[in-house]
């Protein structure tokens, strides 16, 4: 694995590594907010991870993620974080990635000058996110459900990401066996790999597709491990104890 830490690490640790800033332009607050929230709320570890920056073609712009100009000032600003609440919790640099091959080398030679401690692997998109052809919006197209299982399987080939933020992001809406028979295919390289499948609290907040109850099935019938992330994009989602405990009791069988 490209970086230290490991979900290993943070075993009986209450932690959260999903957590977004105001850089991304769909999360609000200060940085140092989401630090006093889940001190608060008794995290021990808390791991920033917000929507990397990429080196697009065409000079296109992002709505949805820093610019790569404003990577330093998030490095540098949780790098004080880490230092200044040292003795309150332990604070992690990670950035949630999408793997988009054709942009990929040329973003991470810029991303790799920097001490990241994690990423996570977010894949919103197949290709690049021009045309914003997000993978929630599959419907009934297997080849999209089968491409982005690919996607992200040659993602974890990588050896760079701690896990995989909400995996049932992909929104196929067509019958079980099909939806199955590809995400078996994640699920089972979860396994290999170690990794969870990540309960995702911001997209049940919001009503989203994910998480999925199909996959929260699948993965309970395949053994996997499951964890429940914040995907804090306010400082107080970090203590949604309400929307825990809802996913938390969707593992009871
Ligand atoms: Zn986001
Ligand atoms: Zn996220």
């Amino acid at each position: 694995m490209k970086y230290s830490l490991t979900l290993n690490d943070l075993v009986d640790k209450r932690y959260n590594l999903h957590t977004h800033t105001y850089r991304c332009k769909h999360a609000t607050g200060e940085d140092r907010e989401y630090v006093e929230k889940a001190i608060k709320a008794g995290y021990e570890v808390l791991g920033f991870s917000d929507h990397m920056p990429h080196v697009f073609d065409n000079k296109y712009i992002s709505r949805i993620r820093m610019t790569m100009d404003e990577l330093e000032g998030y490095v540098h600003s949780i790098e004080s974080l880490k230092k200044e609440y040292q003795k309150d919790i332990t604070i992690y640099l990670g950035l949630e990635a999408e793997y988009f091959p054709t942009t990929y080398e040329r973003s991470m030679a810029i991303i790799d000058q920097y001490p990241l401690d994690y990423m996570i692997l977010g894949q919103h998109f197949l290709d690049d996110e021009i045309g914003y052809k997000h993978v929630g919006k599959s419907g009934q197209d297997e080849s999209v459900l089968s491409a982005y299982v690919d996607r992200v399987l040659e993602a974890l080939d990588l050896e760079r990401f701690i896990y995989v933020a909400h995996p049932d992001i992909v929104n196929y809406i067509g019958d079980d066996e099909t939806y199955a028979k590809h995400m078996l295919r994640l699920l089972n390289e979860f396994k290999k790999r170690n990794l969870p499948i990540e309960l995702n609290m911001g997209g049940f907040r919001d009503g989203y597709h994910y998480p999925s109850k199909r996959l929260i099935q699948l993965g309970l019938e395949n053994k996997n491990d499951f964890i429940i992330a914040a995907d804090a994009h306010m400082p107080e989602e970090i203590a949604d104890y309400e929307t825990y405990n809802i996913l938390k009791k969707s593992l009871d069988i």
